[in-house]
């Protein structure tokens, strides 16, 4: 089959491309490696009923009926272009609308089971309305961490504690970001009153520094930190606890650019994300992208890059939207930082990759001993970023503990470039005639 556009990703971003793409005319096909659309933001149990708590659920049905979408369809690849090969159809133009996936940072007994993170806690609730535990620690950095724990409240887990390692209240020296977006600061408001409602302590400037346990997480030390995520001797707590969901914010899911060949840049929030103009196209002609790929801006903007990329006519009016959005994701990258003193927390024996389980002390090694000054160099000496996950959870936390260590930069691109975007099922490859 043969379409105009070809659409990766049926999130937010993915949507309103395809569906902005289809009003204009155009032929268009939406894959999503999950067996629902939606994405993060609009993610549903199998009942196609939204949980309770659950925003934009007209828009997400708006932007659903008008477009098909083939779930369950993870694209590996993308050959040729243009024109283009994805999962099987030829298409004149490819917009990658992939999203994000949780930051991970480690810290002493991150491994433990019971440790998850927020988004894979939010998932279990949001997806399969299963609760991740009974007693629950909420911890790391980012407005997304309350929406985790007000949903998990609401869903009946005692949320134990909502630890936020920055000061949500820098958000004051930004009046301009938050005047522009007022929902935004509603939306906050309405988790600070579930929590409150649940008794639910947040407490700002804390951190997770370890977590407890032999065969599962039983507990966590809790500590105050300084601006620079140091901990503050002698705050140190012990909570009990069953689960553990931290988040540090997301990474772009670039994958499929980066093999492409579309141009990268890093973000200010320090995670790598996909070059786009004005028009949303990468640098590689016939590739445009929407959404968290381009940088973390949360979902209105997602709907707003979606809109321009799928759309072939200039339109002034989204522009300004797109830019008043990305304001007020310049004003959170700045008020929620992922600061260095995160490392003070690894012990040696702290594993930074876990699939390959190589620990702090071996990253150090490959600097110190081996002379190793980039993340490349790392991970071939330590195979560190070389496991299943291929660098996805494990790259940035490398690239920074490189960093700490040389204090240049670590070449974060060489730990987000694969072959293959997602793994490929020996199903698909026995179906499949022709790959990608
Ligand atoms: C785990 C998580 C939970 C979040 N929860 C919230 C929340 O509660 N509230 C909030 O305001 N923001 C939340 N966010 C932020 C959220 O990502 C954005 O606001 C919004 O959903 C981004 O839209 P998007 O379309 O760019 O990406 P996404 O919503 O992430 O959609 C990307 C889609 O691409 C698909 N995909 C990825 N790779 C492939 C591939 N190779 N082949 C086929 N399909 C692929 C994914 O399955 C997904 O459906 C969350 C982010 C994450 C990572």
């Amino acid at each position: 089959m043969r379409y105009d556009v070809a659409v990766i990703g049926a999130g937010p971003a993915g949507l309103a491309a395809a569906a902005a793409a289809s009003d204009v005319g155009r032929s268009v096909v939406v894959f999503d490696l999950n067996a629902r659309p939606g994405g993060q933001f609009y993610r549903h149990p199998a009942d196609g009923r939204p949980t309770a708590g659950q925003h934009g659920w007209a828009t997400f049905q708006r932007l659903r009926s008008r477009v098909d979408v083939v779930t369950g369809r993870p694209v590996a690849m993308v050959g040729g272009g243009p024109p283009f090969t994805v999962a099987g159809v030829t298409a004149d133009a490819v917009v990658i609308a992939t999203g994000a996936h949780d930051r991970v940072l480690p810290f002493p007994g991150w491994t433990l089971p019971g440790v998850l993170t927020a988004g894979g806690a939010q998932a279990l609730w949001k997806g399969n309305r299963v609760l991740p535990g009974r007693r629950i620690v909420v911890a790391g950095t980012g407005p997304f961490l309350l929406p985790v724990a007000a949903g998990l409240a609401r869903a009946g887990a005692r949320v134990l504690g909502v630890f936020e390692a920055n000061d949500p209240t820098r958000f004051a020296r930004f009046p301009g970001a938050l005047a522009r977006d007022p929902g935004k600061l509603a939306e906050a408001f309405g988790y600070h009153g579930v929590l409150a409602r649940h008794r639910v302590p947040v407490r700002n400037r804390h951190a997770v520094v370890a977590a407890h346990g032999d065969d599962r997480v039983t507990a966590v030390t809790v500590a105050r930190v300084t601006r620079d995520w140091r901990r503050v001797p002698g705050t140190e707590r012990r909570i009990d606890c069953d689960t553990v969901a931290v988040g540090f914010g997301f990474t772009p899911q670039i994958d499929i650019g980066v093999a492409l060949g579309c141009a990268t840049h890093v973000t200010p929030d320090g995670t790598l994300a996909l070059t786009v103009d004005d028009h949303q196209r990468t640098s590689v002609p016939g590739v445009y992208a929407a959404g968290e790929v381009t940088g973390i801006g949360g979902v209105t903007l997602s709907l707003t890059e979606g809109a321009i990329a799928g759309s072939t006519r200039d339109d002034p009016r989204l522009r300004a939207r797109r830019d008043r959005h990305r304001a007020f994701a310049a004003a959170m990258a700045a008020v929620y930082p992922v600061r260095e003193g995160w490392l003070s927390h690894v012990r040696g024996d702290t594993l930074l990759c876990r699939c390959e389980e190589v620990d702090a002390d071996a990253v150090a090694m490959a600097v110190d001993e081996l002379g190793a000054r980039d993340a490349r160099a790392v991970k071939l000496f330590t195979r560190a970023g070389m496991g299943w996950c291929q660098g996805r959870m494990c790259g940035e936390a490398v690239a920074c503990a490189v960093r700490a260590r040389t204090g240049t930069d670590p070449g974060l691109a060489a730990m987000t470039r694969r072959t293959l975007a997602q793994p490929v099922r020996l199903g698909d490859l026995a179906t499949e005639k022709e790959l990608p």
